[in-house]
């Protein structure tokens, strides 16, 4: 027996696997390609011989593949007879209600089930500054937590809801696809003016503790609906990004994410929200 398997050796898999064997717990490892197994072996890891032996091998199985559908040819009969009476945390990424499908067949095969989402890059893993939410039964995530420990600094139950986790997980990646597109915009605006990319990071990553208030304080006006009293009004903030539009086509770079932006702003002013908050934005979202 050893402590816990992991299934799935992508980036993601390799570095649970990893972060697992440097905290001295007895690893083993299966992945489709046996070949991304060698550096894990190297290091300690045992690799099974297939699925069903892996589930075999632990109390606990981490599945960290590409997606559910990996995840489900990966769960055929032989491994779910392995699961039965042990558990099975789930780590790869998927829809809440993906989520929550799977857990009821789990639960049908007698598979002790928790659904998670980890909120980390693979580097961070093993690390303070890793996140990962998990949703399920308290007792199966009270057994799994102590393991879950060894990965993230931050462990987090989300909440009965099987979904739950990916829910979250789904939220947190539309703010980040803003973050991603919102950066590469910004990257091109500072080389097309000749501005040091690296002080434009820089200058970002100074503004992170007032992005984060900032999070807090709208989260705070969409659920109390407190639109009514702007810092900045809806039509300050939409005029400023229809600016960036005529920035944008002064410096021959695309235009896309400003316009798609402006837009918005304009239709929400349309509307009658120009003198609300700028997150009124999302009364014309829905
Ligand atoms: P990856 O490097 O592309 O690895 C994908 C893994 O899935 C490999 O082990 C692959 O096996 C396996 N797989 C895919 N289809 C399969 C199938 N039909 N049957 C069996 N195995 C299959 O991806 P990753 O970065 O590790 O991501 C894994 C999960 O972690 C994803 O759900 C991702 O959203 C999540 N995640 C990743 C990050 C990140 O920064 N990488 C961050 C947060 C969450 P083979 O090696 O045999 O192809």
């Amino acid at each position: 027996m050893s402590d816990v398997t992991v299934i799935g050796l992508g980036e993601m898999g390799s570095a649970l696997a990893r972060a697992f064997l440097r905290s001295g717990l007895r690893t083993t490892v299966w992945n489709r390609s046996a070949a991304k197994a060698a550096d894990l072996v190297a290091a300690g890891a045992g690799l099974a011989p297939d699925a069903a032996s892996a589930a075999a091998a632990s109390p606990v199985t981490v599945v960290c593949v590409s997606d559910y559908a990996a995840a489900a040819a990966i769960l055929d009969d032989a491994v779910l007879a392995a699961l039965a009476g042990r558990t099975l945390v789930q780590l790869s990424t998927g829809t809440p209600r993906e989520a929550r499908t799977l857990a009821a067949g789990m639960e049908a095969r007698g598979v002790r089930y928790l659904d998670g989402a980890i909120l980390a890059w693979p580097r961070q893993i093993g690390g303070e500054e890793a996140v990962i939410v998990a949703s399920g039964p308290q007792a199966v995530f009270e057994d799994a937590e102590p393991l879950l420990r060894r990965l993230a600094g931050g462990v987090i139950h989300q909440g009965v809801d099987p979904g739950a986790a990916a829910a979250l997980f789904a939220a947190v990646l539309a703010y980040l696809a803003g973050h991603w597109i919102g950066f590469a915009h910004g990257a091109l605006v500072a080389r097309s003016e000749g501005l040091d990319l690296a002080g434009f990071g820089e200058t970002l990553a100074g503004l992170a503790p007032s992005l984060g208030a900032d999070s807090r304080h709208m989260a705070a006006v969409i659920a109390g609906g407190r639109f009514a009293e702007p810092e900045s009004a809806l039509a300050t903030a939409g005029a400023d990004i229809a600016r960036l539009v005529q920035q944008a086509q002064d410096a021959g770079i695309g235009d896309a994410w400003p316009r798609f932006a402006a837009d918005l702003f304009r239709r929400a002013a349309a509307a009658g929200y120009g003198a609300e908050e700028h997150v009124a934005i999302v009364k014309v979202m829905g």
